[in-house]
């Protein structure tokens, strides 16, 4: 297929390999679980948002930008893999963080400070509603310095990281003929939709034959269903105007997010110790941890029964792992 992707760097380590959870499938007596393993698309830039990052920051490069300004919450995978980045390509890095830091550093904001990032913090409530004045707040502040500011988005989803994920479903078509299989499945865990947004236009383009299905970890249905369609009608504007985009496709269970975001329950604790002490794969409370369990709870329910072949995308998060490590010692 003839797919024409804008620029692009070269900055995570791919493909990731695709790899079968036998031990774990057989206990559930399910399908046949496999995993993407995009927790390997490079150590301390690890995780989903790297393959977004590649085309997003190969866009700040093209304008003409030396600053990249971004945002989310405190243990951000996606602003510690921007910090990280940018000190990789030489780009001055400005967080804006949701939440008010206390204590010693861990997890992700530690790598943001030991990477050289500006680092912000704002009060969360109202963060959200203030984000556009303060991304033209601090643009113009580097404009007044004859620098120039890039803004990503949260997650880096939007039109131009909606690729990252495209490009990843060419890999899973080379993956599934690899081992000859047709998952009926992709399940991912969605934050800020991009993912799940770039996988599901990417399985329409190279006609693969699963259906994405997305766990969202804060927001619910509704605000996942909108968010992953206005991405990808912003993809279609910019990219591929003649393009029939996968709308009905869109498929997200809200049924997990249990307290909040970045809060699990035990049972989701209790899923992370199971599937580390069985087949020695390390999830994390905040996405994917949270999405894996979902994908356990319902293959134990039956919502599975017929299906062969199941792909879970391990989008990463290790990192915030360890700021939660009181919740997870009392489960040990
Ligand atoms: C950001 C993130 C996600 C969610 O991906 P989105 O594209 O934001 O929906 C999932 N897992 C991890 C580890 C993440 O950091």
């Amino acid at each position: 297929m003839d797919i024409a992707y804008p620029p692009r760097l070269s900055l995570a380590r791919l493909p990731t390999p695709l790899e079968p959870l036998d031990r774990l499938s057989e206990s559930l007596n399910g399908p046949r679980i496999w995993v993407k393993r995009d927790d390997l698309t490079g150590s301390h830039l690890s995780g989903n948002k790297i393959r977004k990052l590649e085309f997003v920051i190969a866009r700040a490069k093209e304008e003409g930008c030396d600053t990249l300004i971004t945002c989310g919450g405190l243990q951000s995978n996606h602003c510690r893999a921007t910090a990280l980045l940018g000190a990789q390509l030489g780009l001055k890095v400005h967080l804006l963080l949701r939440g008010e830091a206390s204590g010693v550093p861990d997890g992700n904001l530690l790598l943001d400070y030991l990477a050289g990032a500006e680092v912000t913090c704002y009060p969360a409530r109202g963060y959200s509603a203030r984000l556009p004045a303060l991304a033209q707040h601090w643009q113009e502040h580097y404009q007044a310095q004859g620098r120039k500011a890039f803004f990503i988005p949260i997650g880096a989803s939007d039109a131009t990281g909606t690729w990252g994920y495209v490009a990843c479903c060419e890999e899973l078509r080379r993956d599934f003929q690899a081992h000859n299989i047709n998952p009926a499945y992709i399940v991912c865990a969605s934050g800020s939709g991009g993912t799940q947004a770039g996988l599901t236009l990417g399985c329409a383009l190279y006609d693969l034959p699963s259906q994405v299905l997305g766990f969202a970890v804060c927001d619910d249905e509704a605000y996942f269903q909108a968010k992953v369609r206005e991405d990808l009608q912003a993809w279609k504007r910019r990219y591929a105007p003649k393009q029939s985009l996968p709308l009905e496709s869109i498929v997200v269970n809200d049924n997990y997010i249990g307290p909040g975001y970045a809060k699990a329950t035990p049972e989701v604790f209790d899923t992370i110790k199971w599937v580390a002490s069985t087949e020695g794969l390390v999830l994390d409370p905040v996405y994917s941890g949270k999405a894996f369990h979902g994908m356990v709870e319902e293959i134990r329910q039956g919502r599975f029964k017929g299906v062969e072949d199941i792909v879970f995308v391990h989008t990463g998060g290790i990192y915030g792992l360890f700021p939660q490590r009181e919740e997870m010692f009392s489960l040990l």
